[in-house]
């Protein structure tokens, strides 16, 4: 099995903090992920940004 260096991250809504979504980031990025993306629970498009999986 080769290992991937990758980290899984989860993208949080800004506006209600559910994480909506969760996404492959490989290691060497040092940016914080931060994308528009609907939101379910706000119902609408909103800035999502990365923060650590549970
Ligand atoms: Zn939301």
């Amino acid at each position: 099995m080769a290992k991937v260096k990758k980290n899984i991250v989860a993208l949080k809504c800004e506006v209600c903090k559910s994480k909506n979504y969760t996404m492959f980031k490989t290691k060497n990025v040092k940016e914080k992920i931060e994308k528009n993306k609907y939101c379910g629970t706000c119902k609408k498009h909103t800035t999502h940004k990365e923060t650590k999986v549970d």
